[in-house]
């Protein structure tokens, strides 16, 4: 619950930052970050690279910077990027790898588990011919918001690897909640960082620091990436105020994500038991969790009101769907508040 009373289920993005942040936030040795001299960004950047196995990591403003960045760095004008139907980055970025990078999205069909079927993938990638634009990246989504926030597994992941290879092909993964994802297959993030070109991730949802996203990839890659950044205006100077929440954020955040998981399990299968909801419980793995009202009844935006004036918050995200998100400040007890809060609204 937060400072106001209202359990706030809308997005992991609403978590603020810890006591501990804000310490840490208070005394973080800076520099000017454009000029190389942050200490603490170089800290936060290698911590994260470290985390996922990779070379290098670049602090950026936030995940669709991230995406945009990594994206715009493996992409040349009018180059293709085959991804997901129901992706963040072709739904919710404003199109802006092609409105600002002229890259040429093609959509295949996410399936209701995240994946993308290999075949459909495989069909997508252009032939070597003047007509066509050139296929150049796959982006993956980890985990797979609008599909009930779907870990890919490293299996997965691996067949993807192959057929990029064979292709010739580069992977960005948007893991805005790779550790999420992680945490839902008890694996550790860099085995599902270990077969993508670049990765970035979210600090600022369930890890709850106020601000930021970090990209991982090769050493050449990142030095483009940064350059990248820059010329989208990304290039801060003393971000270390920023980058020492983003700290405290991958030390101490990410070995609680269990909780939030069993949370949404706990909302899911309660939810599910209340006459004119459904939800597809057995598709919650991580901290999403999406339900449908019944025809015939309220709709997803009447609910959504009718829930607000009781202090409990959740986002309509369909004519019949809305979508729960728990995180560190949602409590056990706060979930079998805001049921017992919807079971009346629907009675
Ligand atoms: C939130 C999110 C992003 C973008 O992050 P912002 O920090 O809001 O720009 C990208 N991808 C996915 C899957 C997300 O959930």
């Amino acid at each position: 619950m937060d400072g106001m009373g209202m359990i706030d289920l809308r997005s992991d993005t609403v978590t603020h930052p810890t006591p501990e942040m804000r310490r840490a936030m208070a005394e973080a040795e800076v520099g000017d970050d454009v000029l190389g001299e942050d200490p603490t960004v170089k800290r936060l950047e290698n911590l994260a690279a470290e985390r996922l196995g990779k070379e290098s990591g670049l602090f950026v403003a936030s995940g669709t910077m991230g995406n945009l960045v990594s994206i715009l760095t493996h992409c040349g004008r009018g180059d293709e990027v085959i991804l997901g139907d129901n992706s963040h980055t072709f739904n919710y970025e404003q199109g802006g790898i092609a409105a600002l990078g002229s890259v040429h999205p093609r959509t295949v069909r996410n399936r209701p588990d995240g994946t993308l079927d290999l075949a459909e993938v495989e069909q997508a990638v252009r032939p070597d011919n003047v007509h066509f634009p050139r296929t150049r990246l796959i982006v993956l989504e980890n985990t797979q918001n609008r599909c009930h926030g779907r870990a890919l597994e490293a299996g997965y992941l691996r067949a993807v690897r192959e057929l990029a290879d064979r292709r010739q092909l580069r992977i960005h993964v948007d893991g805005a909640r790779l550790f999420n994802a992680a945490a839902a297959l008890g694996v550790q993030a860099g085995e599902l960082a270990a077969d993508a070109d670049s990765v970035s991730f979210c600090l600022s949802k369930g890890l709850a620091a106020p601000v930021g996203s970090v990209v991982c990839a090769s050493s050449p890659f990142i030095a483009e990436a940064r350059r990248m950044r820059k010329a989208l205006g990304g290039g801060m100077r003393q971000a270390g105020v920023l980058a020492a929440a983003g700290i405290v954020a991958l030390s101490t955040m990410i070995d609680r994500l269990p909780e939030d998981h069993a949370n949404a399990r706990l909302l899911a299968e309660g939810l599910a038991s209340l006459e004119g909801l459904t939800v597809q419980v057995e598709n919650v793995q991580s901290n999403i969790v999406y339900f449908d009202v019944a025809p015939g009844g309220m709709t997803a935006v009447e609910l959504a009101a009718r829930l607000r004036s009781r202090g409990v918050l959740v986002l309509p995200s369909a004519e019949r769907t809305l979508r729960a998100v728990t995180h560190y400040m949602v409590a056990r007890r706060d979930i079998l508040r805001a049921l017992e809060i919807v079971r009346e609204e629907m009675a």
